[in-house]
C-alpha cells in the first residue's frame, strides 16, 4: 500500500509526488491519459513538433529553477514585436523594466505619460510579491485605467500580450494575476525545450521512482481509504486530487467548478526563409484587423519544431474564425511567404479564469487524508500548478509525517 495516490500527472501532481518521493513517501500516481503532462503536451506530426495549444515557459518561475538544467531551452529575444499600422516596433528589453515604457515611446505606442505610468507599474511588480496578491483585487483593466494607462498602449500593446495570457480580451482577469504575470515577463525569458513543451513533463516524470507513475489508469471515486479504478482499489493513507479543475470537482463533490478560458492554436508551415535574427512574438496591436492575438515563428526560435526546409508558426487565437481570416493575417504579420495551414488545436478547457477577487493560495488540505493540487488552487499558470503541487505535498507531509517543518 503506497503512503500516498496522487491522482493526476499534471505539473501539479509530478511536483507534489517528486517532494513527496524526495522525502521518503511511497508514492503512486495514476494518470488517465496515455502520458504525463496533461495540458503541457507535443505531438510529433509529419515532422512537426506541434504542441497542444502555443504554450511557453519562464525562466523567471520559481518553481522551474530545480529543472531547468535539464530542459534544452531555446529561449525567445526578450521582449515583443507589435505590429501597428505605421509599421513594426520591437519593445523590451523586459528586464530593464523601467525603461520598458520608455522604450515605447521609439514607437508611436505611448505617450510619456503613459510609459511613464506603466514604469512604476513595472517598478512596483519587480517589489515584494505580498503586497501584489493582498489588498483589494479588480479585474487588470480596471487597475491600468485606475493607474491611468489606456490609449494606444493598452490597445496595441497590453492587450494583444495579454489576451494570449489570460484567454480573454476584456482584460477581465484578476490584476492580482497581471502583477505576477508582468513580473515575470520582467525578471525572465520566455523560452520553450528545443522538441516541444512535452519535454517539461517527461524531465519531471524522470525524477521519480522508476514505476511511480500508472499511465491509462482512470479514477472514479475517491474513497475513505484511497481510489477506486476501474481496476478496483487502490488504498493510501493519504489522496492527491491533482486533476484539471472539473475532474477534481467531480471527484470532490463541494469544490467549486470554474469557468474555464479557450485558447485555439493554428499551425501554419512554410518553405524555410532566413531565420528572424532575434525572434520575438509578434503582437497584432492594429485594432480590428483581425482575430490574431499573438503568433511566432517557432521554429526561428527552436528550430527542431519543423523538418528541415521548413517553417512553423504557432498563433493564437481565442473565438471560432475561418481559416483563410486567419492565414491571411499570418501572411501580413510574418510576410507572404506561401503559409500553409498545417493543424488546429482547439482547447476549451485551456485556463480556470482568473476573475478577481483572486485568492492565489487556496487551501488543499481539505480533511484527514484528502488533498487538492492544480493550477486551479494557485494561478492558471505552469508556475501556479507547481506551485500547488509543492504546496500540497507540504501539507501532506506535515500530517502523513509529522513533518510540519517542512518548508512550504
Ligand atoms: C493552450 C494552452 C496554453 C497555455 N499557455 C501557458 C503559458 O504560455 N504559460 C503558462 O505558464 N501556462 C500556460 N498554460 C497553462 C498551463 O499549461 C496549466 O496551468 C498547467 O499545465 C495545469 O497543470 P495541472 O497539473 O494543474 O493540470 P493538468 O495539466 O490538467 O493535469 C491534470 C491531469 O489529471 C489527469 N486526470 C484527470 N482526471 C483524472 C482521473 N479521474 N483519473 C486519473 N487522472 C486524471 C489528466 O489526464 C491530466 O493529465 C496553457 C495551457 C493551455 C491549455
Amino acid at each position: 500500500m503506497p503512503d500516498v495516490v496522487v491522482v493526476g500527472a499534471g505539473l501539479a501532481g509530478l511536483t507534489a509526488a517528486i517532494r513527496l518521493a524526495d522525502a521518503g513517501l511511497e508514492v503512486e500516481v495514476l494518470e488517465a491519459a496515455d502520458r504525463v503532462g496533461g495540458r503541457v503536451a507535443t505531438d510529433i506530426v509529419d515532422g512537426y513538433h506541434l504542441d497542444r495549444g502555443f504554450q511557453v515557459l519562464n525562466t523567471a518561475y520559481p518553481r522551474l529553477r530545480p529543472y531547468l538544467g535539464d530542459l534544452d531551452l531555446r529561449a525567445f529575444a526578450r521582449g515583443a514585436e507589435i505590429v501597428t499600422d505605421d509599421g513594426r516596433h520591437r519593445v523590451g528589453d523586459p528586464r530593464q523594466g523601467l525603461t520598458l515604457g520608455l522604450d515605447l515611446l521609439r514607437g508611436p505606442i505611448g505617450s510619456l505619460d503613459g510609459a511613464l505610468r506603466l514604469a512604476r507599474l513595472s517598478a512596483r511588480a519587480l517589489g515584494p510579491v505580498h503586497p501584489l496578491v493582498t489588498g483589494p483585487d479588480l479585474s487588470t483593466a480596471a487597475e491600468l485605467e485606475r493607474r491611468g494607462i489606456d490609449g494606444p498602449l493598452v490597445d496595441s500593446f497590453l492587450r494583444p500580450f495579454l489576451s494570449g495570457v489570460f484567454g480573454e480580451r476584456e482584460l477581465a482577469t484578476s490584476a492580482r494575476f497581471f502583477l505576477l504575470v508582468w513580473r515575470t515577463f520582467l525578471r525572465g525569458t520566455v523560452a520553450v525545450p528545443s522538441e516541444g513543451m512535452g519535454s517539461l513533463p517527461a524531465v519531471l516524470a524522470a525524477r521519480l521512482p522508476a514505476g511511480a507513475v500508472r499511465l491509462g489508469v482512470r479514477v472514479r471515486e475517491v474513497t475513505a481509504d484511497g481510489v477506486r479504478t476501474d481496476d478496483g482499489g487502490v488504498a493510501a493513507r493519504s489522496v492527491v486530487v491533482a486533476t484539471d479543475p472539473h475532474a477534481a470537482a467531480d471527484l470532490l463533490p463541494g469544490l467549486r467548478r470554474p469557468q474555464m478560458r479557450r485558447l485555439v492554436t493554428w499551425y501554419h508551415t512554410a518553405p524555410t526563409a532566413d531565420p528572424a535574427p532575434d525572434p520575438m512574438i509578434v503582437l497584432d496591436g492594429r485594432r480590428a484587423r483581425g482575430p490574431v492575438v499573438t503568433s511566432v515563428v517557432i521554429s526561428d526560435v527552436a528550430p527542431r519544431y519543423a523538418p528541415p526546409g521548413r517553417r512553423l508558426a504557432a498563433t493564437t487565437v481565442l473565438e471560432d474564425v475561418p481559416a483563410q481570416v486567419v492565414r491571411r493575417q499570418v501572411a501580413e504579420l510574418h510576410g507572404d511567404s506561401g503559409w500553409e495551414h498545417l493543424a488546429t488545436v482547439d482547447v476549451p478547457h485551456a485556463l480556470p479564469a482568473a476573475t478577481p477577487p483572486l485568492v492565489v493560495r487556496r487551501p488543499v488540505h481539505l480533511g484527514p487524508g484528502l488533498f487538492v493540487a492544480g493550477d486551479h488552487r494557485d494561478t492558471p499558470s505552469l508556475q501556479g500548478a507547481m506551485a500547488s503541487g509543492a504546496r500540497t505535498a507540504s501539507a501532506v507531509l506535515a500530517e502523513v509525517a509529522g513533518m510540519s517543518d517542512f518548508p512550504a
